[in-house]
């Protein structure tokens, strides 16, 4: 029996790491789930899993979700910061599974390599953070780190049996989003509905814009580099608009493997939560005759500036990723609330870097200051826009 806590567990991750729970009760038991603010979800979800701890945003989240439990409920409620990183270090929990959006994801990230728990990390923002700080800590601990996001499981199976050192490249794929086949003259029209319809994947709606201007591919490739410790000059990107191959890695003698599949976040997260076996999920088997044809292009770096971006603030490397995140967070959530234009997020988030004297070798307090600094920095750019 494998003992979770999932932050994060009203999300489109956290969901889908509870639907596998529900398949596999012999297998995994439920300690802690954490959420923001669905109270009415997370109610339901402490009711089916009965976990020892839940925790929320703040006081007013959390007296809201005591009154939809019965009195007779054990379950512990917590809010804040506090809670967050109580759910992630919890004594009884074996794996913690991060699936918490954005810089929050962070600090929690952290706490569960601290108290030595497995972690199943969906969360890519902390890596484009803190990459560097959560890896070295991982190693020191002996904690190991698995991918959740799809490209990033399949890299981590693809090197299943073979020597590091024989690794070439590794080729992300990328969907290239809903408007990859768009004239760029008229991205200036893109509706905020428009961008959310993904063509291939079911996600959040901060990961579905990111989608949209590929800046998730941008999140990736950092993500990447300190996941799997490699030089970005080994790491490609790959447009590939089936999503079947999740991702691949070429070695030196020539051979690529690739990993295949549905394009449903199932498979990543049961076999984060589950390695080094592999669950049964009886998942729709691959119809490759149905399928026909795979295809394969260069990503477009012109028409997609947050992939430029991305490179550069993973070159730069620093404090510069994690502005290039919360100045991402600031504009995706502006864009959202209908308050700027699809076109306008990468200019927004330029901008934001290049106001910024990033530190070299940052503390964890140098990249708060930093994300902190970035968000005021890219409301005061939104404001005069
Ligand atoms: P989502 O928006 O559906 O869910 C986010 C979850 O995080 C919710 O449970 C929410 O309550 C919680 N949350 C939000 N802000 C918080 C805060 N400040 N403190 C604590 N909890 C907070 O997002 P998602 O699509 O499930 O994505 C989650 C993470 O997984 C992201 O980092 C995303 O990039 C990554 N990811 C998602 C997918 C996918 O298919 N959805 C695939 C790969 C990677
Ligand atoms: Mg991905």
């Amino acid at each position: 029996m494998k003992n979770l806590s999932i932050l994060g567990s009203t999300g489109s991750i956290g969901c889908n790491v509870l639907k596998i729970v529900e398949m596999f009760p012999e297998r995994f038991s439920v300690k802690t789930l954490a959420a923001k603010s669905n109270t009415k979800l997370l109610a339901k979800q402490i009711k089916q899993f009965n976990p020892e701890l839940a925790v929320v945003f703040d006081k007013s989240f959390a007296q809201d979700l005591k009154s939809m439990l019965p009195l007779k409920t054990k379950v512990e409620i917590m809010y804040g910061e506090d809670g967050y990183l109580t759910a992630a270090a919890y004594s009884s929990s074996d794996i913690i599974v991060i699936a918490i959006v954005g810089a929050a994801g962070l600090m929690p990230t952290l706490s569960a390599i601290e108290a030595e728990k497995t972690v199943a990390l969906a969360n890519k923002e902390s890596l484009v953070m803190a990459g560097e700080i959560i890896t070295k800590r991982a190693e020191q601990k002996g904690v190991q780190i698995i991918p959740i996001d799809s490209e990033h499981s399949a890299i981590f199976q693809c090197f299943a049996g073979h020597r590091r050192e024989d690794i070439d490249k590794i080729f992300l794929t990328a969907s290239g989003g809903p408007f990859l086949n768009m004239p760029v003259d008229i991205f200036d029209t893109i509706s905020v509905e428009d961008a959310l319809k993904h063509p291939t994947w079911q996600m959040g709606q901060k990961i579905s814009i990111d989608s949209a201007t590929l800046m998730n591919k941008g999140l990736e490739v950092i993500e990447a580099k300190w996941l799997f410790d490699l030089p970005l000059e080994m790491i490609h990107i790959l447009i590939h608009p089936q999503s079947i191959i999740h991702s691949m890695v070429s070695y030196v003698d020539g051979a690529v493997i690739a990993q295949c599949g549905m394009p449903d976040m199932l498979g990543a997260i049961g076999y984060a939560i589950s390695y080094p076996e592999r669950l049964p999920l009886k998942q729709p088997s691959l119809d490759f005759a149905s399928i026909g044809a795979l295809t394969f292009d260069n990503p477009d770096f012109d028409k997609f500036p947050c992939l430029s971006i991305s490179y550069e603030a993973c070159r730069s490397g620093g404090t510069l990723p994690a502005v290039l995140n919360a100045a991402n967070e600031v504009a995706v959530h502006a864009f959202l609330k209908k308050q700027i234009q699809f076109v306008e997020i990468s200019s927004i988030i330029k901008q934001t870097m290049d106001k910024h004297t990033s530190i070299t070798n940052p503390a964890i307090s140098d990249i708060l200051h930093a994300d902190n600094m970035a968000r005021k920095q890219a409301q005061e750019i939104l404001a005069k826009a």
